[in-house]
């Protein structure tokens, strides 16, 4: 994989694009892709924006959101688009199974793919240029330093800058997490310089949901979580009832494995959820314990080393049996 810098000097021959992200795209998969977007639409290319599957309602906020096509439900226009592009980007995810159904078209492509993330353990021949770096906050930093680092800053309009923003503060936990480095807050300030409402985009990302989602977090904190003080784990599992009990969409559990973290002394909080298709684990720890690592070893999952995501086959049930194994077994990392 070649460094992403020895693209800048081709950005200026316009060119069929396709950026494509991860499978249920959050803020800063959604933001760092509409981000791009403009960015290489501004610079002639014709661009368009592949999402594996559906997405979080609270991100059609965000500009060109409602050109992006659902490789799940729109398959036929999105294998068009794939078949001519010359560049595909592939931004917030490192291996193409993060893709989920999209992980084979990808794999078939023969045009120049672009990797921009901030993921542990690339698949770095996947890609013939690219950036992996576990140190940016964020993709949407990312995005930032290719338009800066590129010598286009002047290129950063408005909603460049709304989208890039829901990115760092949807992957900072609005600056909390170790990864705000000093440059998260240098680039905020430039964007404010440039006009950014930031109060405007917590307001569109966090203050925009339904009563039933409220009604939903009350009932799994109460209902739906137990700890482990003696190995400072918090677990909270939610099987497929409460789901429909309470019209759950895509989008709506994001921030709920947060919750526990504001118990005293907890160091790994733990998320499942009963999905159609999986059983979906999040992980985040604080301090030294490494939610990567954990992940890849016992949940065919991965990210980074205070957050991350994986998946069983097995039903909940004995998900969370092994989860209550696993804890056991890394007692002398948590206790
Ligand atoms: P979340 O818990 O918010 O879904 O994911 C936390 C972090 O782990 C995110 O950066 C996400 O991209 C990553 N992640 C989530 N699920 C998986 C997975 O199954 N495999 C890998 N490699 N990373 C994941
Ligand atoms: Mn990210």
């Amino acid at each position: 994989m070649k460094p992403i810098q020895d693209i800048y000097p081709l950005l200026s021959s316009p060119r069929e694009v396709v950026i494509t992200t991860h499978q249920k795209p959050d803020a800063d998969a959604m933001g760092s892709s509409l981000a791009l977007k403009q960015f290489l639409t501004a610079l002639g290319h014709r661009v368009t924006v592949i999402s594996p599957t559906n997405w979080a309602g609270w991100v059609n906020w965000m500009p060109g959101s409602r050109d992006v096509l659902d490789y799940e439900s729109d398959r036929g226009r999105a294998q068009a688009v794939l078949d001519k592009a010359e560049w595909l980007f592939c931004l917030d995810f490192n291996i193409f199974h993060r893709t989920k159904n999209l992980a084979q078209p990808l794999a078939n492509m023969n045009c120049v793919k672009i990797l921009i993330d901030h993921h542990q353990e690339p698949d770095i021949p996947s890609f013939d240029y690219g950036i992996s770096d576990t140190s940016k906050s964020s993709t949407c930093e990312m995005i930032y330093d290719l338009i800066t680092g590129s010598g286009h800053a002047d290129l950063i309009s408005f909603e460049i800058g709304e989208c890039i923003y829901a990115g760092v503060i949807g992957d900072t936990g609005s600056f909390r997490f170790s990864s705000t480095h000093a440059g998260v807050h240098t680039l905020v300030a430039d964007l404010k310089g440039r006009g950014l409402n930031h109060g405007k985009v917590h307001d569109l990302l966090y203050d925009n949901f339904l009563e039933n989602r409220l009604r939903f977090l009350g009932h799994v904190l109460l209902n739906r979580m137990e700890v482990f003080y003696e190995y400072n784990t918090a677990l909270i599992s939610i099987p497929k009832s409460d789901l429909l009990r309470y019209h759950i969409k895509t989008g709506d559990t994001e921030g709920l494995v947060n919750y526990p973290q504001s118990i005293q002394g907890i160091k790994l909080v733990a998320l499942v959820i009963d999905r159609d298709e999986e059983r979906k684990w999040s992980f985040r720890s604080k301090g030294d314990f490494d939610c990567n690592t954990f992940a890849r070893k016992y949940f065919e999952g991965g990210g980074h080393f205070n957050a991350a995501g994986g998946r069983s086959s097995d039903s909940i049930e004995k998900t969370v049996e092994r989860f209550k194994e696993v804890i056991k077994e890394n007692a002398n990392l948590l206790s």
